[in-house]
Protein backbone atom coordinates (compact mmCIF):
# COMPACT_ATOMS: atom_id res chain seq x y z
CA UNK A 1 0.00 0.00 0.00
CA UNK A 2 1.14 3.33 -1.17
CA UNK A 3 2.42 5.58 1.87
CA UNK A 4 0.24 8.57 2.68
CA UNK A 5 1.17 11.72 1.21
CA UNK A 6 3.32 13.98 2.75
CA UNK A 7 1.61 17.52 2.25
CA UNK A 8 3.67 20.61 1.61
CA UNK A 9 1.69 22.63 4.49
CA UNK A 10 -0.14 21.03 7.23
CA UNK A 11 -2.36 23.83 8.79
CA UNK A 12 -5.09 21.23 10.38
CA UNK A 13 -2.33 19.75 12.78
CA UNK A 14 -1.72 23.12 14.23
CA UNK A 15 -4.70 23.95 14.61
CA UNK A 16 -6.06 20.58 15.75
CA UNK A 17 -4.80 21.04 20.02
CA UNK A 18 -5.68 24.74 19.57
CA UNK A 19 -9.31 24.15 18.48
CA UNK A 20 -11.02 25.04 22.10
CA UNK A 21 -9.16 27.93 22.92
CA UNK A 22 -9.32 29.32 19.22
CA UNK A 23 -13.14 28.33 19.47
CA UNK A 24 -13.47 29.88 22.90
CA UNK A 25 -11.71 33.39 22.00
CA UNK A 26 -14.28 33.74 18.83
CA UNK A 27 -17.02 33.04 21.01
CA UNK A 28 -16.02 35.86 22.82
CA UNK A 29 -15.48 38.54 19.49
CA UNK A 30 -18.78 37.38 19.20
CA UNK A 31 -20.54 37.87 22.59
CA UNK A 32 -18.71 41.18 22.68
CA UNK A 33 -19.63 42.21 19.13
CA UNK A 34 -16.68 45.12 18.97
CA UNK A 35 -15.80 43.10 15.34
CA UNK A 36 -12.87 46.28 14.28
CA UNK A 37 -10.40 47.19 16.19
CA UNK A 38 -11.92 45.92 19.66
CA UNK A 39 -10.32 44.87 22.79
CA UNK A 40 -8.30 41.80 21.26
CA UNK A 41 -6.37 43.54 18.41
CA UNK A 42 -5.48 46.06 21.27
CA UNK A 43 -4.41 43.49 22.99
CA UNK A 44 -2.35 41.48 20.39
CA UNK A 45 -0.70 44.61 19.79
CA UNK A 46 1.01 45.00 22.99
CA UNK A 47 1.80 41.66 22.92
CA UNK A 48 3.50 41.22 19.60
CA UNK A 49 5.30 44.81 20.25
CA UNK A 50 6.47 43.11 23.46
CA UNK A 51 7.39 39.66 21.75
CA UNK A 52 9.50 41.84 19.30
CA UNK A 53 10.83 43.79 22.24
CA UNK A 54 9.61 47.03 20.73
CA UNK A 55 7.09 49.78 21.90
CA UNK A 56 4.81 50.15 19.15
CA UNK A 57 2.41 47.56 16.91
CA UNK A 58 -0.22 48.33 14.61
CA UNK A 59 -2.46 45.63 13.49
CA UNK A 60 -3.66 45.48 9.60
CA UNK A 61 -5.32 43.74 7.38
CA UNK A 62 -2.58 42.38 5.53
CA UNK A 63 1.55 42.27 5.20
CA UNK A 64 0.81 44.25 1.87
CA UNK A 65 -0.72 46.90 3.56
CA UNK A 66 1.74 46.83 6.77
CA UNK A 67 4.88 47.66 3.29
CA UNK A 68 2.22 50.26 1.47
CA UNK A 69 1.73 52.11 4.85
CA UNK A 70 4.66 51.98 6.37
CA UNK A 71 6.21 53.44 3.27
CA UNK A 72 3.20 55.95 3.33
CA UNK A 73 3.73 57.13 6.68
CA UNK A 74 7.59 57.75 5.75
CA UNK A 75 6.58 60.45 3.64
CA UNK A 76 7.86 57.99 0.48
CA UNK A 77 5.95 58.65 -2.55
CA UNK A 78 5.79 60.00 -5.98
CA UNK A 79 9.50 60.92 -7.71
CA UNK A 80 11.11 58.66 -5.06
CA UNK A 81 13.03 54.98 -5.41
CA UNK A 82 12.44 52.26 -3.40
CA UNK A 83 15.78 49.49 -2.98
CA UNK A 84 14.44 45.47 -2.80
CA UNK A 85 15.79 42.74 -3.78
CA UNK A 86 14.78 41.25 -6.77
CA UNK A 87 13.74 37.69 -5.35
CA UNK A 88 11.11 38.43 -2.86
CA UNK A 89 7.23 37.52 -2.99
CA UNK A 90 5.44 40.27 -5.23
CA UNK A 91 4.11 42.18 -2.53
CA UNK A 92 7.37 43.96 -1.41
CA UNK A 93 7.57 45.49 -4.96
CA UNK A 94 3.70 46.28 -5.28
CA UNK A 95 3.57 47.95 -2.10
CA UNK A 96 5.97 50.72 -3.55
CA UNK A 97 4.41 50.92 -6.00
CA UNK A 98 1.03 51.49 -4.42
CA UNK A 99 3.04 54.36 -2.26
CA UNK A 100 3.59 55.96 -6.33
CA UNK A 101 7.38 55.45 -5.72
CA UNK A 102 9.32 53.44 -8.24
CA UNK A 103 11.08 49.60 -7.33
CA UNK A 104 14.70 49.44 -7.70
CA UNK A 105 15.58 45.38 -7.78
CA UNK A 106 19.04 44.45 -6.89
CA UNK A 107 20.37 41.10 -6.98
CA UNK A 108 20.18 38.64 -3.74
CA UNK A 109 23.50 36.74 -2.67
CA UNK A 110 23.52 32.75 -3.50
CA UNK A 111 24.27 31.73 0.02
CA UNK A 112 21.41 33.45 1.94
CA UNK A 113 19.21 34.68 -1.05
CA UNK A 114 18.83 37.41 0.32
CA UNK A 115 19.92 41.53 -0.55
CA UNK A 116 23.52 41.14 -1.55
CA UNK A 117 24.83 43.87 0.75
CA UNK A 118 28.17 44.16 -2.23
CA UNK A 119 25.34 45.24 -4.82
CA UNK A 120 23.75 47.95 -3.08
CA UNK A 121 25.77 51.32 -2.94
CA UNK A 122 25.83 50.80 -6.92
CA UNK A 123 21.94 50.87 -7.21
CA UNK A 124 21.33 54.18 -4.52
CA UNK A 125 20.78 56.93 -6.82
CA UNK A 126 19.99 60.71 -5.27
CA UNK A 127 15.83 59.91 -5.78
CA UNK A 128 16.59 56.57 -3.66
CA UNK A 129 14.36 57.35 -0.04
CA UNK A 130 14.06 53.70 1.69
CA UNK A 131 15.89 50.29 1.19
CA UNK A 132 13.21 47.01 2.03
CA UNK A 133 15.06 44.15 3.63
CA UNK A 134 13.45 41.14 3.08
CA UNK A 135 14.48 38.50 5.79
CA UNK A 136 13.73 35.95 2.94
CA UNK A 137 12.47 32.25 4.33
CA UNK A 138 12.64 33.36 7.54
CA UNK A 139 16.51 34.06 7.29
CA UNK A 140 17.14 37.98 8.43
CA UNK A 141 19.17 39.76 6.13
CA UNK A 142 22.59 41.34 6.51
CA UNK A 143 21.29 44.22 8.77
CA UNK A 144 24.04 45.67 10.18
CA UNK A 145 25.92 46.19 6.98
CA UNK A 146 22.51 47.59 5.29
CA UNK A 147 21.89 49.96 8.21
CA UNK A 148 25.40 51.36 7.83
CA UNK A 149 25.09 52.01 3.77
CA UNK A 150 21.35 53.20 4.66
CA UNK A 151 22.80 55.70 7.34
CA UNK A 152 25.84 56.68 4.89
CA UNK A 153 23.16 57.73 2.59
CA UNK A 154 20.37 59.11 4.42
CA UNK A 155 17.90 56.24 3.77
CA UNK A 156 15.46 54.32 6.02
CA UNK A 157 15.25 50.98 6.49
CA UNK A 158 11.96 49.07 6.32
CA UNK A 159 12.05 45.66 7.31
CA UNK A 160 9.91 42.74 5.31
CA UNK A 161 9.76 40.32 8.49
CA UNK A 162 6.55 38.57 6.58
CA UNK A 163 8.09 35.37 6.65
CA UNK A 164 10.38 35.77 9.64
CA UNK A 165 8.35 36.16 13.11
CA UNK A 166 10.63 35.08 15.57
CA UNK A 167 13.63 35.20 13.50
CA UNK A 168 16.93 36.60 15.33
CA UNK A 169 19.87 38.75 14.35
CA UNK A 170 22.75 39.03 16.88
CA UNK A 171 20.92 38.62 19.39
CA UNK A 172 17.82 40.88 18.38
CA UNK A 173 14.30 39.56 16.96
CA UNK A 174 13.05 40.69 13.81
CA UNK A 175 10.75 43.79 14.00
CA UNK A 176 13.72 45.23 16.13
CA UNK A 177 16.22 45.63 13.45
CA UNK A 178 15.28 48.63 11.37
CA UNK A 179 13.32 52.02 11.37
CA UNK A 180 10.04 49.81 10.75
CA UNK A 181 9.25 46.57 10.58
CA UNK A 182 6.47 44.74 8.69
CA UNK A 183 4.68 41.21 9.49
CA UNK A 184 1.95 39.18 7.78
CA UNK A 185 -0.57 36.94 9.73
CA UNK A 186 -1.39 35.14 6.25
CA UNK A 187 -2.62 31.66 7.35
CA UNK A 188 0.49 29.72 6.07
CA UNK A 189 2.83 32.20 7.86
CA UNK A 190 4.69 31.24 11.04
CA UNK A 191 2.20 33.35 13.01
CA UNK A 192 -0.83 32.84 10.69
CA UNK A 193 -4.75 34.21 11.32
CA UNK A 194 -7.62 31.95 10.20
CA UNK A 195 -8.03 34.63 7.22
CA UNK A 196 -5.86 37.89 6.65
CA UNK A 197 -3.59 39.88 8.77
CA UNK A 198 -0.91 41.91 8.93
CA UNK A 199 0.87 44.60 11.80
CA UNK A 200 3.49 47.05 11.75
CA UNK A 201 6.33 46.94 14.67
CA UNK A 202 8.45 50.05 15.09
CA UNK A 203 10.12 52.10 18.06
CA UNK A 204 8.73 55.74 16.41
CA UNK A 205 5.81 56.58 18.36
CA UNK A 206 5.06 58.86 15.29
CA UNK A 207 5.42 56.80 12.93
CA UNK A 208 2.71 54.17 14.40
CA UNK A 209 0.32 56.92 15.03
CA UNK A 210 0.87 57.86 11.40
CA UNK A 211 -0.09 54.09 9.98
CA UNK A 212 -3.17 53.63 12.83
CA UNK A 213 -4.49 57.02 11.35
CA UNK A 214 -4.10 55.98 7.73
CA UNK A 215 -5.18 52.26 8.42
CA UNK A 216 -8.34 53.75 9.90
CA UNK A 217 -9.46 56.37 6.46
CA UNK A 218 -7.07 58.98 8.08
CA UNK A 219 -7.93 59.18 11.99
CA UNK A 220 -7.49 57.95 15.45
CA UNK A 221 -11.24 58.91 16.25
CA UNK A 222 -14.69 57.89 14.21
CA UNK A 223 -15.55 60.93 11.47
CA UNK A 224 -12.28 62.82 12.20
CA UNK A 225 -9.95 62.36 8.86
CA UNK A 226 -7.07 64.36 8.70
CA UNK A 227 -5.38 62.35 5.83
CA UNK A 228 -6.38 60.43 3.27
CA UNK A 229 -6.44 57.23 4.36
CA UNK A 230 -7.16 53.48 4.01
CA UNK A 231 -9.36 50.94 5.26
CA UNK A 232 -6.56 47.90 6.61
CA UNK A 233 -7.86 47.15 9.99
CA UNK A 234 -7.39 43.91 11.74
CA UNK A 235 -10.86 42.27 12.53
CA UNK A 236 -11.12 41.38 16.23
CA UNK A 237 -11.78 37.92 15.48
CA UNK A 238 -8.24 37.47 13.70
CA UNK A 239 -6.58 39.39 16.33
CA UNK A 240 -8.30 36.65 19.16
CA UNK A 241 -7.15 33.80 17.25
CA UNK A 242 -3.55 35.55 16.67
CA UNK A 243 -3.81 35.75 20.99
CA UNK A 244 -3.70 32.57 21.27
CA UNK A 245 -1.09 31.44 18.58
CA UNK A 246 1.28 33.89 19.63
CA UNK A 247 2.51 32.01 22.95
CA UNK A 248 3.41 28.91 20.67
CA UNK A 249 5.73 30.82 18.23
CA UNK A 250 9.11 30.37 19.93
CA UNK A 251 8.27 26.45 20.22
CA UNK A 252 6.90 26.38 16.84
CA UNK A 253 9.99 27.68 15.50
CA UNK A 254 11.83 25.68 17.18
CA UNK A 255 10.86 22.57 15.94
CA UNK A 256 11.18 24.19 11.99
CA UNK A 257 14.88 24.35 12.93
CA UNK A 258 14.45 21.09 13.89
CA UNK A 259 13.18 20.09 10.97
CA UNK A 260 15.33 22.38 8.72
CA UNK A 261 18.75 20.42 10.63
CA UNK A 262 17.25 16.71 10.20
CA UNK A 263 16.97 17.62 6.46
CA UNK A 264 20.48 18.83 5.78
CA UNK A 265 21.78 15.87 7.81
CA UNK A 266 19.73 13.56 5.30
CA UNK A 267 20.99 15.38 2.48
CA UNK A 268 25.10 15.95 3.74
CA UNK A 269 26.91 14.60 0.64
CA UNK A 270 24.21 14.09 -1.53
CA UNK A 271 25.13 15.55 -5.05
CA UNK A 272 23.50 17.98 -6.98
CA UNK A 273 21.60 19.20 -3.49
CA UNK A 274 22.48 22.88 -2.13
CA UNK A 275 21.03 23.22 1.27
CA UNK A 276 20.60 26.65 2.83
CA UNK A 277 23.26 27.45 5.77
CA UNK A 278 22.37 29.74 8.43
CA UNK A 279 25.20 31.85 9.63
CA UNK A 280 26.43 31.53 13.56
CA UNK A 281 25.15 35.24 13.95
CA UNK A 282 21.51 34.72 13.03
CA UNK A 283 18.53 32.54 13.54
CA UNK A 284 15.94 31.43 10.99
CA UNK A 285 12.55 30.70 11.87
CA UNK A 286 12.41 28.42 8.79
CA UNK A 287 9.28 29.74 7.42
CA UNK A 288 10.53 28.11 4.15
CA UNK A 289 13.21 24.92 3.34
CA UNK A 290 14.26 25.54 0.48
CA UNK A 291 17.16 23.33 -1.77
CA UNK A 292 19.19 24.38 -4.66
CA UNK A 293 18.78 21.23 -7.52
CA UNK A 294 20.60 20.76 -10.39
CA UNK A 295 17.60 19.10 -12.01
CA UNK A 296 14.32 20.83 -10.56
CA UNK A 297 11.97 18.87 -13.42
CA UNK A 298 13.68 15.27 -11.68
CA UNK A 299 12.92 16.05 -8.19
CA UNK A 300 9.68 17.27 -8.97
CA UNK A 301 8.57 14.16 -10.88
CA UNK A 302 9.75 12.15 -8.02
CA UNK A 303 7.40 14.51 -5.49
CA UNK A 304 4.40 13.51 -7.95
CA UNK A 305 5.14 9.91 -7.54
CA UNK A 306 5.70 9.90 -3.83
CA UNK A 307 2.32 12.36 -3.33
CA UNK A 308 4.99 14.70 -1.71
CA UNK A 309 4.12 18.75 -1.98
CA UNK A 310 6.22 20.92 -2.90
CA UNK A 311 6.34 24.94 -3.48
CA UNK A 312 8.57 27.20 -5.42
CA UNK A 313 9.01 30.38 -4.23
CA UNK A 314 9.57 32.07 -6.65
CA UNK A 315 9.34 30.94 -9.83
CA UNK A 316 9.88 34.27 -11.29
CA UNK A 317 11.97 37.03 -9.84
CA UNK A 318 10.16 40.19 -9.44
CA UNK A 319 11.72 42.28 -12.37
CA UNK A 320 10.67 39.64 -14.46
CA UNK A 321 6.68 39.88 -13.84
CA UNK A 322 4.91 41.86 -16.19
CA UNK A 323 3.80 44.49 -13.87
CA UNK A 324 7.39 45.04 -13.38
CA UNK A 325 9.02 43.71 -16.63
CA UNK A 326 9.37 47.61 -18.46
CA UNK A 327 10.78 49.55 -15.33
CA UNK A 328 14.17 48.90 -16.35
CA UNK A 329 17.46 47.19 -17.93
CA UNK A 330 17.70 44.79 -15.11
CA UNK A 331 20.58 41.71 -15.29
CA UNK A 332 20.26 39.93 -12.15
CA UNK A 333 21.79 36.95 -12.65
CA UNK A 334 21.74 35.27 -9.37
CA UNK A 335 17.79 35.55 -8.91
CA UNK A 336 16.97 34.43 -12.28
CA UNK A 337 19.45 31.18 -11.51
CA UNK A 338 17.99 30.90 -8.12
CA UNK A 339 14.74 30.99 -9.67
CA UNK A 340 15.28 28.30 -11.61
CA UNK A 341 16.92 25.89 -9.42
CA UNK A 342 15.12 26.39 -5.60
CA UNK A 343 12.41 23.88 -4.63
CA UNK A 344 10.82 24.31 -1.16
CA UNK A 345 10.12 20.95 0.98
CA UNK A 346 7.34 20.57 2.84
CA UNK A 347 8.03 22.41 6.35
CA UNK A 348 5.63 22.95 9.49
CA UNK A 349 6.14 22.21 13.27
CA UNK A 350 4.09 19.04 12.81
CA UNK A 351 6.09 17.56 10.41
CA UNK A 352 8.02 13.80 11.58
CA UNK A 353 11.07 12.54 10.65
CA UNK A 354 9.80 9.62 8.96
CA UNK A 355 8.17 12.25 6.33
CA UNK A 356 11.07 14.20 6.35
CA UNK A 357 13.06 10.83 5.27
CA UNK A 358 10.26 10.32 2.65
CA UNK A 359 10.83 13.72 1.13
CA UNK A 360 14.79 13.16 0.97
CA UNK A 361 14.24 9.08 -0.31
CA UNK A 362 12.37 10.89 -3.38
CA UNK A 363 15.25 13.12 -4.16
CA UNK A 364 17.31 10.58 -3.94
CA UNK A 365 15.46 8.65 -6.26
CA UNK A 366 15.84 11.58 -8.70
CA UNK A 367 19.28 10.35 -8.71
CA UNK A 368 20.31 14.04 -9.63
CA UNK A 369 24.05 14.92 -11.42
CA UNK A 370 26.54 17.37 -10.43
CA UNK A 371 25.26 21.21 -10.80
CA UNK A 372 28.52 21.49 -13.40
CA UNK A 373 26.95 18.42 -15.45
CA UNK A 374 23.99 20.51 -16.17
CA UNK A 375 25.64 23.67 -16.75
CA UNK A 376 27.35 25.28 -19.01
CA UNK A 377 31.13 26.74 -17.14
CA UNK A 378 29.75 30.13 -17.94
CA UNK A 379 26.71 29.65 -15.79
CA UNK A 380 28.41 27.57 -13.09
CA UNK A 381 29.22 29.24 -9.97
CA UNK A 382 31.10 26.21 -9.10
CA UNK A 383 30.40 22.52 -8.48
CA UNK A 384 28.99 22.76 -5.15
CA UNK A 385 27.48 20.17 -3.26
CA UNK A 386 25.95 20.06 0.44
CA UNK A 387 27.71 21.08 3.36
CA UNK A 388 29.94 18.63 4.62
CA UNK A 389 30.17 20.63 8.43
C1 LIG B 1 3.41 37.05 2.63
C2 LIG B 1 4.36 38.08 2.25
C3 LIG B 1 3.98 39.42 2.04
C4 LIG B 1 2.56 39.87 1.99
O1 LIG B 1 1.76 39.51 3.07
P1 LIG B 1 0.18 39.40 2.89
O2 LIG B 1 -0.30 39.30 4.31
O3 LIG B 1 -0.11 38.18 2.10
O4 LIG B 1 -0.30 40.64 2.23
C5 LIG B 1 4.97 40.36 1.77
N1 LIG B 1 6.26 40.01 1.70
C6 LIG B 1 6.67 38.75 1.87
C7 LIG B 1 8.13 38.42 1.78
C8 LIG B 1 5.74 37.74 2.14
O5 LIG B 1 6.14 36.48 2.28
Amino acid sequence: MAADPVPFLDLKAQLRPLRADIDKAIASVLDDTSFILGPSVKSFEESFAAYCGMPHCVALHSGTAALHLALIALGIGAGDEVILPANSFVATAEAIMFAGATPVFVDVSEESFNLNVQLLEAAITNRCKAIIAVHLYGQPADMDEISAVARRRNLYVIEDACQAHGATYRGKRTGSLADVACFSFYPGKNLGAAGEGGAVVTADESLATRVAQLRNHGGLLKYEHDVLGHNFRLDSIQAAILNVKLPFLDEWNQKRNEHAQFYNSLLRGVTGVVAPVIPTDRTSSFHLYVLQVSRRDAVIEQFNLSGIGYGIHYPRPIHLLAPFRDMGQYTLPESELLSERIISLPMYPELTEQQQERVVQAILNAALPDFAVEESAANSIANRKSPTA
